[in-house]
């Protein structure tokens, strides 16, 4: 088994290295990785500047560009190939409205997206002092989750309860919950006296929604949720086609 592996937090992350250490051990690792902190930046492509590749040691390469350009530049100009992608891990849980931000999962759907089935795991604790107790409980985990049919275009997004509070009681597929973090926009003057902002509160509500990766986390199951691009609501074409009415059918020109 041929596994590439990605991240949003820097080819030198530790959850990174916890990854490659795993993975080595059931198959043969190559890692594309942004070469610095990329958390946040969503499925974003470098598409009006240059990329640099550097190979920092056999099969380790870091770019300058986002988690989605490194899959693309894996897949499309290394010709890597791989059976599966792994993305993470990252320090931070992935839930809820999450995944429209996370650049380690924007990573997993972009190798879907191209056919290569993809893992995103987060750990949800942003400690990573855990990370080298997590060795074992990792590799069972990876083993029951690459017994799973995992056909191109899926992207599963595996969140992992933190070590910290002990054995994680088994794995759950779940739904995407709903996570909302406050609002604050924060504004203070940089060393010239200019003013800056800063975005993103610190406080975090989850919903209690049964089933939900949220609900998983909380009970200290290890969540793993089915992903794909479709953000199309279904659900909404019948009325929205209803109340259009006539001008469905009208003809329009200027
Ligand atoms: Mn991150």
């Amino acid at each position: 088994m041929r596994f590439l592996l990605t991240n949003d937090d820097g080819i030198d992350a530790p959850g990174l290295a916890l990854l490659a250490r795993v993975a080595g051990r059931l198959g043969e690792v190559f890692v594309v990785a942004p070469d610095g902190e990329r958390s946040a930046v969503s499925r974003g492509l470098s598409l009006y500047q240059p990329l640099r590749l550097h190979e920092r040691r056999p099969g380790w390469f870091a770019c300058d560009g986002t988690p989605a350009d490194a899959i693309y530049v894996a897949l499309h100009h290394l010709q890597l190939a791989p059976d599966l992608v792994l993305s993470g891990i990252n320090p931070g849980p992935n839930l809820g409205h999450d995944i429209h931000y996370s650049g380690t999962v924007a990573a997993a759907l972009e190798a879907a997206w191209h056919g290569v089935p993809a893992l995103a795991l987060s750990h949800d604790s942003r400690d990573t002092a855990f990370f080298a107790t997590m060795d074992q409980r990792l590799e069972t985990l990876l083993r029951a989750l690459l017994a799973l049919p995992l056909t191109s275009a899926l992207a599963l997004n595996v969140n992992l309860p933190s070590a910290a509070r002990g054995p994680w009681r088994g794995v759950r597929l779940t739904t995407v919950g709903s996570r909302r973090y406050s609002t604050e926009v924060i504004q203070r003057a940089d060393p010239r006296g200019r003013p800056y902002l800063w975005l993103g509160g610190a406080q975090v509500t989850m919903a209690d929604v049964p089933g939900s990766d949220c609900n998983a986390l909380a009970d200290g199951q290890v969540s793993v949720t089915p992903l794909g691009d479709d953000l199309c609501l279904h659900d909404r074409l019948a009325d929205l086609q209803a109340a259009l009415g006539d001008a469905a059918s009208t003809s329009m020109q200027d």
